[in-house]
């Protein structure tokens, strides 16, 4: 119903006739489209068609406009929005997957040790070699103890241990940071394009019902225009027959029912 193919048809914008480009009735166009178009080509109406391409440009257009409108001008993430709603890709992207593809051998080292420096189990360990230095160095085991009492050699090692454990874990932060700002940034795409996608779904389906009620409206007036005509003359003889052989066909039945029957039909 929407596209119609009538003679010497072309397209208000771009000026394509309905051999070149499917055309569609301007009625069609929903009316934050149809806004656009007044401003940008005030003379898309006179044809009473739009080509299906300048009405999908026309769409992302007045998208764009509504985000500009709404909170000034558009950033290179709005836009990769709208591109992608237009390519009509999905714009989700597991940020965890793609980031661990990227990292060097290096920075998962430090990932690898910083998770662990982080663990109980480091703890446990940690404790456990402690003790054991000191126990070997205190009992009377060794003639010569390697770290005797106050264990300087061991105060030189836990002090090398942190500095190192330091940088690592700030390299891991920092990782974990950026991490962070890839998943927000996904999260903001994803929720932008839905919120864009139900809106454009709404004024869709508002669209729609106010057509089809405008065609109802259409319709029930025909059928009020129809009802109130008089029948002509060979119509009212044929409805008067109908009549005739229904009472006709309805008599057999009537004597055929039980005279106790207070209403027979
Ligand atoms: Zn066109």
């Amino acid at each position: 119903m929407a596209r119609k193919a009538i003679a010497a048809s072309y397209c208000g914008i771009c000026g394509r006739g309905e051999r070149e480009a499917a055309l569609l009735s301007v009625e069609w166009v929903r009316p934050n489209i149809a806004r656009y178009l007044d401003d940008a080509h005030p003379k898309w109406r006179e044809s009473r068609f739009i080509c299906s391409t300048d009405l999908q440009m026309a769409r992302w257009q007045a998208l764009e406009s509504v985000i500009e409108r709404e909170r000034g001008e558009l950033t290179e993430l709005d836009r990769s929005v709208i591109a992608s709603m237009s390519r009509d890709e999905t714009l989700s992207q597991n940020v965890e997957e793609d980031y661990a593809e990227r990292l060097s051998f290096g920075e998962r080292a430090a990932d690898r040790i910083a998770g662990f420096a982080g663990s109980w189990a480091f703890i446990l360990t940690f404790v456990g070699v402690l003790m054991l230095w000191v126990a070997v160095n205190l009992v009377p085991l060794l003639r010569q103890p390697f770290d005797p009492y106050p264990f300087i050699l061991l105060n030189l090692m836990l002090s090398m241990i942190a500095a190192f454990q330091a940088p690592l874990i700030m390299m891991s932060q920092k990782r974990q940071e950026a991490k962070d700002r890839l998943r927000s940034l996904n999260d903001y795409r994803v929720n932008l394009k839905a919120e864009l996608e139900i809106r454009h779904l709404h004024e869709k389906f508002d669209h729609h019902l106010m057509r089809q009620w405008e065609r109802l409206t259409e319709i029930q007036e025909t059928q009020m225009e129809l009802l109130s005509q008089p029948l002509p003359t060979s119509a009212r003889s044929a409805v008067k027959k109908k009549k005739a052989s229904k009472a006709a066909a309805d008599s057999p039945q009537r004597s055929a029912l039980p005279p106790s029957d207070p209403k027979p039909s």
